[in-house]
């Protein structure tokens, strides 16, 4: 048995009840900060895929605001096909599980790296994205907003969505290579890692800038790093090495035994 198996061995399973102890009895409610991982089993394709959207597209030569500015009608080409993947795309049990932690009040924020609005779609409150968000654009010559609903109630499939008020060119409110991330997202990330004890790292190397800082702010103020991926990448955290479509439904149900264990035996 295996972590493909989704039965964990005896440290993972060593790990799991730990983990649910520490949530179980926590002051502070938990953080988590997600990656691609945790949306691959949605269909979602990860950059580093070999096959799906980003073999035919490749990142670095379709995602940099570069390519952006030199030719939006290529670049468009690719956004109106992974607007279609994502629109298509449904959470799944990771992602529910999230909702229910935050719903047992043990977690707090969800910091994601994710513009797949899946956590949103599950029920999940308090998303900070990181990485922007796919659900408004911007345009690029006078920085009115537009949401994407209504953009693409306005445009034909396949065009360069164009500003309303000055005709410019609109992009999606997603981080490209080569943009700055949202500052008010960073800084929201940055105090939710601060005021937690346990920040679960899901479906993430966090290898990525400033991403990557995260799990150190965390520790630098005293929590816990908790690391569900089944190839561990941090450290300094305790490994849960199973997909989270399998980790994370079984974390939310080992809460409730234990919450419902704990109700049994109150005298009261
Ligand atoms: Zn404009």
């Amino acid at each position: 048995m295996g972590p493909e198996d989704g039965a964990g061995t005896r440290a993972e399973n060593d790990a799991m009840l730990h983990l649910v102890a520490a949530l179980a009895s926590r002051e502070r409610p938990a953080v988590v900060l997600s990656g691609a991982g945790i949306s691959v089993s949605s269909e979602i394709p990860a950059f580093r895929d070999s096959d799906g959207l980003w073999a035919r597209y490749d990142p670095m030569e379709y995602a940099t605001i570069e390519a952006f500015w030199a030719d939006p009608e290529k670049v468009w080409q690719m956004l109106w096909e992974l607007d279609a993947v994502l629109e298509a795309a449904e959470p799944n049990p990771a992602h529910h599980a999230i909702a229910q932690l935050q719903r047992l009040g043990v977690l707090a924020t969800v910091i994601t790296q994710n513009v797949d609005a899946l956590h949103q779609a599950a029920g999940t409150r308090d998303v900070v994205e990181l990485h922007g968000s796919r659900r408004s654009l911007s345009c690029l010559g006078c920085g009115r907003a537009r949401s994407r609903d209504e953009m693409v109630a306005e445009t034909r499939r396949g065009e360069v969505p164009r500003c309303r008020a000055c005709d410019g060119w609109l992009k999606p409110d997603v981080v490209f290579f080569g943009e700055q991330l949202p500052a008010e997202a960073l800084h929201r990330a940055e105090r939710a890692v601060r005021g937690c004890d346990d920040l679960l790292v899901v479906g993430t190397a966090a290898e990525v800038t400033p991403a990557a800082s995260l799990p150190g702010i965390a520790r630098g103020a005293g929590a816990r790093i908790w690391e569900i991926n089944p190839e561990p990448a941090l450290r300094e955290a305790e490994h849960i090495m199973r997909p989270a479509q399998l980790a994370l439904p079984e974390l939310v149900d080992r809460l409730r035994e234990r919450r419902k264990g704990d109700t049994d035996g109150d005298p009261g």
